[in-house]
């Protein structure tokens, strides 16, 4: 971000970046931890929530409201587009197109949960008739949020009376560690009175937390704030280069830690959720860089389309294409899950017709006809196996290490982003022993994974 844009929104110039050394509330975890539980406050009994351990296709949708943020975290896949106010993608939408997305992820692709993204959805002026609309047609509606906006009781409140499902708070990192990646000076202060409000209202919430580096050190004690605040669940995700942070040399070992260097810290915090009874979930992290019994809470694209928290890659195929994610024009045709199945040899002309508005429509409805045919011969899951291989590998070049032919987990894990590897290598695979592992959900399926309002 320029100097001039952080001075306009009153970012302290003296903020230290992300890849600064090493400040207190690292160096004293525990410290930052205390401080942080008086502003929030303590559950005095966690609630006992219903389980499951049942493993089928996730029905949530996902959409974003325009790339508009009032915060700037380092590793925002947005990055670009928030900074820039002339990008297309960058104003918020009408409520009634995003009326219109969240229907036609009813009624044409079945969903019944959805996850409202901004940018920041709660800055957006229509947010509340939304959640409202989404109750109304049957979708259970989470916001991803900062959390900044609700150190207002009021504005909790009126989330509640307008029907909010959930709220998914980003905590990525505690104290001045949090304030530096989100760089926002004060904004750890009102996200721990946010969580204080939330559940003084009763309104259910979990935790995002972006593996990046300066938050490492404080993993065990981030998981302690899940537990102690009431979050009901805890996701971890490694900072990828998904979106922009592909653009522009964002990305450093100054900046991202390395697998090895998180498992450690990573593995006390599971334990910490595992102890508590909490959900823990791990986003794109090779299996073996955490022990066995850690396994369960690893999710890499081919276990994602079996966690009801996650997206349906049918839906999020349509809602992530740009017309549904700018203020300007209409939304697009439908483009069904097969039509994602396109050969590599082919992906060059079908990038060149795609980017012509006319013979791409006239495209969409012939390779969705095929679709519906191809889908009609195969079952669900093998279609969102097949998916889960083209976004891991077409779409984020994802590799395996030489010694990943020896692992009995090969066919269920996605190996190591082509970024990071380019960065680090693959020199930390680390293969273990035993019978080919062919169904992705193996480990997934002895988690216990809550039952809300959107997997009942
Ligand atoms: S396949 Fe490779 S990256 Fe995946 S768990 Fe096995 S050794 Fe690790």
């Amino acid at each position: 971000m320029s100097a001039r844009n952080l001075s306009e929104r009153g970012v302290a110039p003296d903020l230290p970046t992300a890849d600064a050394a090493a400040t207190a509330d690292e160096l004293y975890p525990e410290e930052a931890l205390a401080r942080a539980l008086a502003l929030a406050g303590e559950v005095t009994e966690r609630p006992r929530l219903e389980s499951t351990r049942e493993r089928t296709i996730t029905r949530r949708g996902v959409m974003w409201l325009g790339q508009t943020c009032n915060l700037r975290c380092y590793f925002c896949y947005f990055i670009d587009r928030i900074e820039t106010t002339t990008h297309p993608e960058h104003p918020f939408m009408t409520l009634e197109k995003a009326k219109k997305i969240c229907k036609t992820l009813v009624d044409t692709f079945g969903n019944d949960a959805i996850d409202i993204q901004g940018g920041e959805p709660t800055i957006w002026p229509h947010i509340l008739d939304l959640v409202r609309y989404c109750r109304e047609i049957g979708l259970f509606p989470t916001l991803i949020t900062n959390a900044l906006v609700l150190d207002k009781p009021e504005k909790c409140q009126a989330y509640k009376d307008a029907g909010i499902g959930d709220f998914l708070v980003s905590v990525h990192g505690i104290g001045e560690v949090h304030d530096r990646v989100v760089q926002l000076p004060g904004a750890h202060v009102r996200q721990m009175k946010a969580l204080r409000n939330l559940r003084e209202a009763g309104i259910p919430f979990r935790f995002n937390c972006v593996l990046s580096k300066p938050v490492v050190a404080q993993l065990p004690q981030v998981a302690e704030l899940a537990v102690r605040t009431g979050a009901r669940v805890l996701n971890f995700l490694t900072f990828n280069p998904f979106e922009d942070q592909a653009r522009g040399g964002k990305r450093s070992a100054n900046n991202v830690p390395m697998y090895g260097e998180i498992s450690t810290q990573l593995e006390k915090a599971l334990d910490i959720l595992d102890d508590a009874g909490v959900e823990a979930n791990v986003r794109y992290l090779p299996l073996c860089m955490v022990k066995e019994r850690h396994r369960k809470s690893i999710y890499n694209f081919q276990q994602l389309p079996y966690d009801h928290h996650e997206w349906d890659y049918a839906s999020w195929g349509w809602t992530g294409l740009v017309e549904q994610r700018m203020k300007w024009g209409e939304v697009s045709p439908v483009l069904q899950l097969e039509t994602l199945r396109t050969p590599a040899r082919f992906r060059k002309q079908i990038d060149w017709i795609l980017a012509r508005p006319r013979l791409r429509s006239a495209l969409f409805k012939l390779h969705n006809g095929v679709a519906r045919v191809a889908a009609a011969l195969r079952s669900k899951d093998t279609l969102y196996r097949h998916n889960a291989r083209i976004r891991a590998e077409s779409h984020c070049g994802y590799i395996y290490a030489a010694a990943c032919n020896e692992c009995s987990a090969k066919n269920i894990c996605d190996g190591f982003h082509g970024d990071y590897a380019d960065l680090f290598g693959t020199s930390e695979a680390t293969p273990f022993g035993g019978p080919k592992l062919k169904d992705p959900r193996h480990y997934i399926r002895t988690q216990d994974k809550i039952v809300d309002g959107a997997s009942a």
